[in-house]
């Protein structure tokens, strides 16, 4: 049985005043954590304050992204070590909009995905495919390339321990959300890519997540597929109310 994770990705929002009372109305509300795990990824500059005020509480913190190396002539960057130095407990690589904007590849996904494990940060590895490739048919190998590219090289355990979310392009912001079914399908093909790179066994622990206009009104069908095990959300994860309705669908799936 694979318990349940719902993450937010805030992406580029909120001040801290409003990411702080956020998470301090959200943290008394916020389901046990025996049924679901609860993420709120948030903008590197407010982790440290997240991480502090939820301490002790069944909401988890995430970064959106950090760089590979553990230190070094980087500007602008974070580094896995001082994500873990401060408390951070996910961290989310290769989302489409890194790929997309600031060159993120295969291969640096991968490299993160190796320093997050070594950091003892758990990570969220995003794949999906644009809506070119899924009108040209190319869906189920582009995703499952860049599922085997991204976990090439873990070992098992960490196989088992990384989150997966695929994320269709077309469907982020958009309002567009895959059907359940075809959504359901694709994570079935992600958990093919990881049994092929690992085995059944690894593949059937491994948690897949759905992303792409997840809100409340579409959680609980999503979540009620077979391979969808989680959800990443964007704009239904920035107010606490429509979080905490994520979070109990995630509590009761
Ligand atoms: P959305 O974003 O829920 O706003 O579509 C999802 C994501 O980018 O992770």
């Amino acid at each position: 049985m694979r318990k349940p994770i719902i993450a937010g990705n805030w992406k580029m929002y909120k001040t801290l005043k409003e990411a702080v009372d956020f998470v301090n109305e959200v943290k008394t509300q916020v389901p046990t954590n025996e049924k679901v795990d609860a993420v709120v990824c948030s903008p590197a500059l407010f982790l440290p304050t997240l991480v502090e005020a939820t301490k002790g509480t069944d909401l988890a913190i995430g970064a959106q992204n950090m760089h590979y190396e553990t230190e070094g002539a980087f500007t602008g960057e974070v580094s896995p070590v001082q994500l873990a130095d401060i408390g951070v407990s996910y961290v989310v690589i290769g989302h489409s909009e890194r790929r997309e904007y600031f060159n993120e590849t295969d291969e640096s996904v991968n490299a993160k995905a190796h320093a997050a494990f070594a950091h003892h940060l758990k990570p969220i590895i995003c794949v999906g495919e644009t809506l070119e490739e899924r009108e040209a048919g190319q869906t189920v190998s582009k995703v499952a390339s860049q599922v085997k590219a991204a976990m090439k090289d873990l070992t098992a355990e960490q196989a088992t321990q990384s989150v997966v979310a695929y994320e269709p392009i077309w469907a982020i912001g958009t309002g567009k959300t895959a059907t359940a079914a075809d959504a359901n399908e694709v994570c079935g093909e992600v958990r093919k890519a990881i049994a092929e790179v690992f085995s059944e066994e690894v593949a059937e622990q491994t948690r897949i997540q759905y992303g792409g206009s997840v809100k409340p009104a579409n959680v609980e069908e999503l979540l009620s597929m077979e391979h969808i095990d989680g959800a990443l959300v964007g704009g239904a994860s920035l107010e606490a109310a429509s979080y905490l309705k994520l979070l109990e669908a995630g509590a009761n799936a």
